[in-house]
């Protein structure tokens, strides 16, 4: 308690605009929630745009010295992909620098938008998604080229299984560390929070050394480091023992999300799979505009809104600030400043209920009015308690 220092990317596009609205909403929040005796202080670190302006580089050493060494939370704006700056987008290069391997994405509805399934309120899950491995790896070569013909030769002869030689190939790298760590840190996230379970997802039944691997060191996990707060009977469900910890294969949750979406709270899975199930979830409680996101390393947690910088309204103060304020809130339940952030989610509640929304929010909502970015994040503060 008391004074917390952040740092802040104000990222490129929209980035300045909805990064400021964040920030004046979780000041005020924090402000109102705990009567002024808890503050933010926020530091500004350069990337994107504004870093190749003023330092003349995307990701200046300085930043990464600042990354490295001081921070430990902050709130980022989305960044351009700059083109020929030697690295393949700003965003992986963060991720990858820091180690960042858990991709966090809570999903919960908003009384009042527009949503294609019946009962979007069932919905309220964490994904916790897998960052570095997997498809993420990045390790795969063309269909002709040297490599894949060299690779395939390799598997043909000396592993003797069947491959056809004209085929692309993609090599799927999924470890017992990185699996723990992850799960691990989805299942400190359900303890922390008090969720009822956390579910492995997986495909394992077609992929049993790296998909079932996963399932595999996820409950070695939770049996040898979690086994006082586990347990592992879906029957005992709801009779208050702890978290229930269970799997279901990929294609099944799918399935599972839409039928008993209430069935489910926090979700542990591979990167490709916490890729379909995370947006999947957005769709369904229409609000993939306002999906909140972080990304976090042991050392180091990036909380950002999911979306990119969307050129076309960049500063015509028109985007929604929702998805980087809802971020800012994970970060304020990161510090343990529970009641600042539920009262950020009270305040968005009742702003979208009183219909003065941004132009891609009004589209979802019936009978909606108009408002700017600066202006809406002005309501929310008002809203707040
Ligand atoms: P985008 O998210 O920027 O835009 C897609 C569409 O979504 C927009 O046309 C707009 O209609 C709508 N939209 C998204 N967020 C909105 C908001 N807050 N308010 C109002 N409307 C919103 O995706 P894109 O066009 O594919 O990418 C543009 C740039 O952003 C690219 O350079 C891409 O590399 C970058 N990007 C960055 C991140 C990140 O930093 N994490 C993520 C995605 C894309």
């Amino acid at each position: 308690m008391g004074k917390e220092i952040v740092y802040y990317i104000d990222g490129d596009g929209i980035g300045p605009e909805v990064n400021t609205a964040a920030r004046k909403v979780l000041d005020e929040a924090v402000k109102k929630t705990y009567s002024g005796e808890n503050s933010l202080e926020w530091k500004e670190v350069f990337a994107g745009e504004k870093a190749y302006q003023e330092k003349g580089e995307y990701l200046p050493q300085e930043s990464l010295r600042v990354l490295e060494k001081k921070a430990n939370n902050v709130l980022k704006g989305p960044l351009t992909t700059p083109v020929g700056a030697g690295f393949r987008s700003l965003n992986v290069a963060l991720r990858q620098i820091f180690d960042l391997y858990a991709c966090i994405r809570p999903v919960r509805y908003f009384p009042g938008i527009q949503s294609p399934v019946k009962n979007p309120e069932k919905v309220d899950m964490v994904v916790f998604r897998e960052n570095t491995e997997d498809v993420y790896a990045g390790i795969e070569w063309e269909a002709e080229s040297p490599e894949a013909k060299k690779l395939i030769s390799y598997i043909r002869e000396e592993l003797h299984s069947e491959i056809d030689p004209a085929s692309g190939v993609g090599i799927k790298p999924i470890t017992e560390n990185g699996s723990k760590r992850l799960v691990r840190k989805a299942l400190n996230y359900a303890i922390e929070h008090s969720k009822p379970s956390t579910t492995l997802v997986h495909k394992g039944n077609i992929m049993k050394f790296t998909e079932g691997a996963f399932m595999n060191w996820g409950y070695e996990v939770a049996r040898d480091e979690f086994g006082s707060y586990c347990h592992f009977d879906e029957d005992a469900a709801n009779s208050g023992n702890g978290i229930l910890v269970n799997d279901r294969i990929a294609d099944n949750m799918f399935q599972q999300i839409l039928t008993r979406p209430d069935e489910y709270s926090v979700i542990a899975t591979t990167n490709l799979n916490g890729d379909y199930i995370s947006d999947a979830l957005a769709a369904q409680v229409g609000g993939l505009g306002i999906a909140p996101g972080a990304n976090i390393g042991d050392d180091l947690a990036v909380f950002e809104a999911t979306h990119g910088t969307v050129p076309k309204r960049a500063g015509t103060d028109s985007a929604n600030p929702c998805s980087l304020i809802l971020s800012g809130a994970m970060m304020l339940d990161h510090l343990g400043w529970y009641k600042a952030s539920t009262n950020i989610h009270q305040a968005i509640e009742k702003t979208i209920l009183s219909k003065k929304v941004t132009g891609d929010l009004a589209r979802q909502i019936q009978g909606s009015s108009l408002v700017g970015c600066s202006e809406l994040s002005d309501l929310i503060c008002s809203n707040l308690d």
